[in-house]
C-alpha cells in the first residue's frame, strides 16, 4: 500500500495501486479485483473524487497511446490516459485543437470525461463531453460497452460527468475543432462590483470566445477585479515563447498563504493588471494555464493542504448570491490568490451529474485551517443552497450530502448505472457506498 494524495493534499491515505498499461487486459484486471477499485488519472481533482482510501486505485496514466487521427475531419481516437497537453501538442501544429480545456493541461482524457470538465468558453463550446463521440467503458463484471451520444445514450449520459463510478473508460474518440494557431487576441478590463462583472460577461459572450475574471476576494461586495476575454488571433509571425517552468521544491513547514501575505498580493496583482489593461496578443498557454508554469504550486499551502470551493448559482440569483459569498469570505479573512469568477452559458451539459449549469461560478482556494475554514464553508453552502446552486464534485472534499442531493436532481437516475465494484472516498461520503 502507498499514500496517494489528490491535488488539495488534504490527506495521503494508503491505497493499493495497479497500473493499467494494456487496454486489452483491463477487463480481466477489473474482473479479478477482490475489493472495489477506482480509476485514477493525474489526481488533478482537489478532493476525494479520485481517491479510494484504504482501497484500490487503477492508475490509468499508462493507457497513453494515440490510436488514430484524421487530419481532414479532426477526429482523434486515443486511450483514456493520454494527457490533454499531448493532444494539444499533436493537434495544434496540424491546425486542430481540443474545443474545451480546463485550467490545466495536465489531466487525462478519462479524467476530463469523468468530471465533464469546462473551460473559459462554455457559452461557445459547452463542456468536454460535448465533443466526445464515443467511449469504451469496461466494467468490473468484465463486460465492455461502447457508448456515445447516439449509442447507448443512457450509459453515455451516466458516464460523462459520472465521477468514475460507472467503470473504467479505456479509450475515447474526440472531435477536435479547427484552429489556425496558438495565439489569442486578448483584452483585460478592470471592474468594480458584481453588476459590472455581469455586464462585461453578457457583452463578451456575443463576440468573444473565452471570458474569465480574477477578483480580489478580500475586497468584499465591491469585488474589484480584472475581466479577461480572448478569441483566436489567427496566424502570427511572432516566435513561440520558450516555456519557463519553475518548481516549488518542497512543502514549507508553515502556511505561507495568510491574510498578511494575501492582502498585499491581491492589491499588487490588481494594480499591475490595471496598468496593463487593454488589448494584447497572448499565447494560449499563458492565457489558459498560467499555473502549469509553476510545478507543485499546491505545496505552497503547507502540510495541512487546501480546499477549493467552486459553486455555480443560477443567473437570476447570481449577483446577490455571489456578493453574499464574497462578503462572507472577506469578513472571514480566508481565501487565496486564486479567486476566479466566470459565467456559464445557456446550454444543457451531456451528463446526468455534470456540474455545469447556466449561471455564475465562483471558485476559490482556501488553506485548511481546521474548524474555522469548515465553518466558513457552512455559511457559503447555505447561500448556494438558497440560490438553487450546486458545488463541483471535482473540487470537493467536504460538502454535506443534503447539498449534493439538492444540487444534482438526476442522482436517482444515475444510481442504476453505477458499477458495484467501483467506490471512491466521495461516493462513500455522498452516495453511501
Ligand atoms: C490548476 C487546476 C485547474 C483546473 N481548472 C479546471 C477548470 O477550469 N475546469 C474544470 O472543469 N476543472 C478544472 N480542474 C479540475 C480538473 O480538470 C479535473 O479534476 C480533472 O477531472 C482531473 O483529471 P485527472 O486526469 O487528474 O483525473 P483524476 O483527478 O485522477 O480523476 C478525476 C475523476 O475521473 C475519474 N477517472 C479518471 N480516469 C478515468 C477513466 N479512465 N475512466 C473512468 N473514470 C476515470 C476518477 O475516478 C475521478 O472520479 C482544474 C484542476 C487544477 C489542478
Amino acid at each position: 500500500m502507498r499514500g496517494v494524495a489528490s491535488w488539495g493534499r488534504l490527506s495521503a491515505d494508503p491505497h493499493h495501486t495497479i497500473g493499467l498499461h494494456d487496454a486489452a487486459q483491463v477487463a480481466s484486471v477489473l474482473a479479478g479485483a477482490r475489493v472495489p477499485g477506482l480509476a485514477h488519472g493525474m489526481g488533478r481533482s482537489y478532493g476525494d473524487v479520485c481517491l479510494n482510501p484504504a482501497g484500490l486505485l487503477w492508475l490509468t496514466a499508462g493507457l497513453d497511446r494515440f490510436i488514430s487521427f484524421d487530419g481532414t475531419t479532426g477526429r482523434l481516437a486515443c486511450e483514456a490516459g493520454v494527457l490533454l497537453r499531448d493532444i494539444q501538442r499533436l493537434a495544434l501544429p496540424r491546425g486542430w485543437a481540443l474545443p474545451v480545456m480546463p485550467g490545466t493541461q495536465q489531466v487525462t482524457v478519462g479524467g476530463a470525461i469523468a468530471n465533464d470538465v469546462h473551460g473559459k468558453n462554455h457559452h461557445r463550446y459547452g463542456t468536454f463531453g460535448d465533443h466526445v463521440l464515443r467511449i469504451r467503458l469496461v466494467r468490473t463484471d468484465g463486460s465492455t460497452l461502447d457508448c456515445g451520444p447516439g449509442l447507448r445514450p443512457k450509459w453515455w449520459a451516466a458516464t460523462v460527468g459520472g465521477l468514475g463510478l460507472t467503470g473504467v473508460i479505456t479509450e475515447a474518440e474526440i472531435q477536435l475543432r479547427r484552429l489556425t494557431g496558438p495565439w489569442l487576441d486578448t483584452e483585460t478590463i478592470p471592474f468594480a462590483g458584481l453588476q459590472e462583472f455581469l455586464g462585461l460577461a453578457d457583452e463578451s459572450e456575443a463576440s468573444w470566445e473565452h471570458s474569465v475574471a480574477w477578483i480580489d476576494c478580500l475586497s468584499g461586495t465591491r469585488a474589484r477585479g480584472l475581466f479577461m476575454r480572448a478569441s483566436p488571433a489567427g496566424p502570427q509571425t511572432r516566435p513561440e515563447p520558450v516555456p519557463r517552468v519553475l518548481r516549488v521544491p518542497c512543502v514549507p513547514p508553515i502556511l505561507l498563504v495568510n491574510r498578511f501575505s494575501l492582502r498585499p498580493f491581491n492589491a499588487l496583482y490588481f494594480h499591475r493588471g490595471r496598468m496593463r489593461a487593454g488589448r494584447a496578443v497572448m499565447h494560449q498557454e499563458s492565457f489558459h494555464y498560467p499555473l502549469d508554469a509553476l510545478l507543485g504550486w499546491n505545496r505552497l499551502y503547507g502540510p495541512a493542504g487546501f480546499f477549493q470551493y467552486q459553486s455555480v448559482v443560477p443567473r437570476r440569483a447570481g449577483a446577490a448570491a455571489t456578493e453574499a459569498m464574497l462578503g462572507e469570505i472577506a469578513r472571514s479573512g480566508e481565501g487565496s490568490f486564486l479567486a476566479v469568477l466566470k459565467t456559464f452559458g445557456e446550454r444543457t451539459p451531456p451528463g446526468m451529474l455534470s456540474f455545469v449549469q447556466p449561471g455564475v461560478t465562483l471558485s476559490l482556494d482556501f488553506p485548511h485551517r481546521g474548524a474555522r475554514t469548515l465553518a466558513l464553508f457552512e455559511r457559503l453552502d447555505a447561500i448556494v443552497a438558497e440560490a438553487g446552486g450546486r458545488l463541483y464534485a471535482a473540487k470537493d472534499a467536504r460538502m454535506p450530502r443534503a447539498l449534493f442531493e439538492a444540487g444534482y436532481p438526476r442522482l436517482d437516475e444515475f444510481a442504476a448505472f453505477r458499477d458495484p465494484g467501483v467506490s471512491s472516498g466521495l461516493s462513500r461520503r455522498l452516495l453511501r457506498s
